[in-house]
């Protein structure tokens, strides 16, 4: 497990962004950080070496950085989870409500096939919206959901609840 408060400490917190009374974490800072990476990498990648994945699936846009970087590492492939309209060829799409209005993620039709064993990622997990979504379009397509993985987790904001029926790992908790 990783060191809680050494990344904590490369976490930059941003008051009233995007809007007034939301503590945006950014992630940026740990990122650039060579050791901070490392250390991060190194927890997702003990883990998951060795638990037969085929797929990292991440989420746009920053589940792509933890996500590609752990498929490679682990021996399986990646596939990003994109917002609507960017993806070329035939996709599956799932909505999920946001605070106002509502918002979609689709991936490929042919990222995965019936029996694939997955792993859903992205860098923070807060209402779990988004990450439930992703689980739709996983067992859209007859995969299987491993484990949801967050590098940090809004504990307050309940995601775990409504993943309920699935693992969930989260390296940090605010
Ligand atoms: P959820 O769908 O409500 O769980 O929101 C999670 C999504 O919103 C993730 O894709 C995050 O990248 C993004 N997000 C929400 N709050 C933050 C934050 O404080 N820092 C970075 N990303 C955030």
């Amino acid at each position: 497990q990783v060191e809680q408060d050494q990344i904590k400490s490369l976490i930059r917190s941003i008051p009233d962004f995007p809007e007034a009374g939301v503590v945006f974490r950014d992630i940026t800072t740990a990122l650039k950080d060579a050791e901070g990476l490392r250390i991060i990498m190194d927890d997702f990648v003990e883990r998951y070496k060795d638990k037969h994945i085929d797929y990292v699936l991440g989420a746009d846009a920053r589940g792509f950085i933890f996500g590609a970087a752990l498929a490679y590492a682990i021996g399986a492939g990646f596939v990003p989870a994109r917002k609507p309209g960017k993806l070329p060829a035939e996709t599956v799409s799932v909505s999920y409500d946001l605070e106002y209005g509502s918002n979609s993620i689709e991936v490929h039709k042919d990222a995965f096939t019936k029996g694939d064993n997955v792993l859903v990622i992205d860098d923070l997990l807060a209402t779990g919206g988004t990450a439930k979504a992703m689980t739709e379009l996983v067992e859209a397509l007859g995969a299987h959901v491993y484990e949801l993985a967050f590098m940090i987790e809004l504990a307050d904001l309940g995601g775990r609840d409504i993943l309920k029926e699935y693992d969930v790992y989260s390296q940090l908790k605010y």
